[in-house]
């Protein structure tokens, strides 16, 4: 369970989280909606440890310890993942040297031995068929050349193999087509199992549809500002954000 509180942030001195609390249960998908630059893609970095983020209060507490005081990697090791919005490309890295690295760093982190090579090439391959990833993108450079929809489709396959117990997706269905915003939402939905809880943000009910939430709440001005069901989704959708860029004002 993920428990924010009152979280205050500002960078280069300007504030952009102002007293945000947000409680995700264990096994809880939740959504965040909100216009562009209510403060969603950081809070999805400021609880995954991006440096640069000023944290003026607030705890985050990931099964009541504070994870603010933790590096990234050790947050990454507690089971917390965050599939960027804009993932980057990362032209020396291969992406199966990338990803035999994340998983291993993962295992290690969870006190469980290193798999081998055949084992480790016969997991990364059924998750990349399960999202359609084929095995010539497994041989480029980490992203490089890939798609926006591969890009994403590639996030989700890391979350595939790390198997996190807090997924956060940054709006993981932006520059995704049906078809693809489909095989991404099966590759979420694969991993619900009642315990993993997953922070899933958006502009749009569409993604909504395919991974449906327990819980929406609407982000305005850095703060969340409205927590409903599916339904609140649905009415956002009909009616647009222009009732909340104002009433946090
Ligand atoms: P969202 O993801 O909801 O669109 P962001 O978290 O990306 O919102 O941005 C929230 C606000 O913070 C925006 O006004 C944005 O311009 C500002 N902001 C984000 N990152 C920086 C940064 N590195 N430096 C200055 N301002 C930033
Ligand atoms: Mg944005
Ligand atoms: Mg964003």
């Amino acid at each position: 369970m993920i428990e924010i509180k009152n979280l205050v942030v500002e960078i280069e001195g300007n504030r952009i989280l102002n007293g945000l609390d947000l409680t995700v249960r264990d096994g809880e998908v939740a959504a965040i909606m909100g216009p562009n630059g209510s403060g969603k893609s950081t809070l999805s970095y400021v609880i995954a440890g991006k440096e640069e983020y000023e944290v003026l209060e607030g705890e985050i507490l990931l099964d009541g310890e504070n994870i603010l005081e933790l590096e990234p990697y050790e947050r990454a090791a507690r089971g917390v993942f965050l599939a960027f919005q804009y993932p980057l490309e990362i032209p020396g890295v291969a992406t199966m040297s990338f990803l035999k690295a994340i998983l291993n760093a993962q295992l290690k982190a969870r006190g469980e031995a290193e798999l081998t090579t055949p084992d480790f090439m016969r997991r990364v391959k059924a998750a990349a068929e399960r999202l359609q990833i084929n095995q010539d993108m497994l041989k480029r450079a980490l992203n490089v050349g890939f798609s926006g929809g591969e890009k994403k489709r590639m996030e989700i396959l890391q979350m595939a193999l790390l198997q996190p117990s807090f997924c956060i997706l940054d709006e993981t269905d932006s520059g995704l087509d049906i078809d693809a915003l489909r095989i991404v939402a099966e590759g979420v939905n694969a991993l619900r199992d009642g315990k993993r809880s997953f922070l899933v943000i958006t502009h749009y009910q569409r993604l909504l549809n395919h991974i449906v939430p327990d819980t929406v709440h609407v982000m305005s001005k850095g703060r969340i500002v409205r927590t409903g069901d599916r339904e609140l989704a649905l009415e956002l959708e009909a009616s647009g954000y222009a009732d909340y860029v104002t009433e946090a004002a």
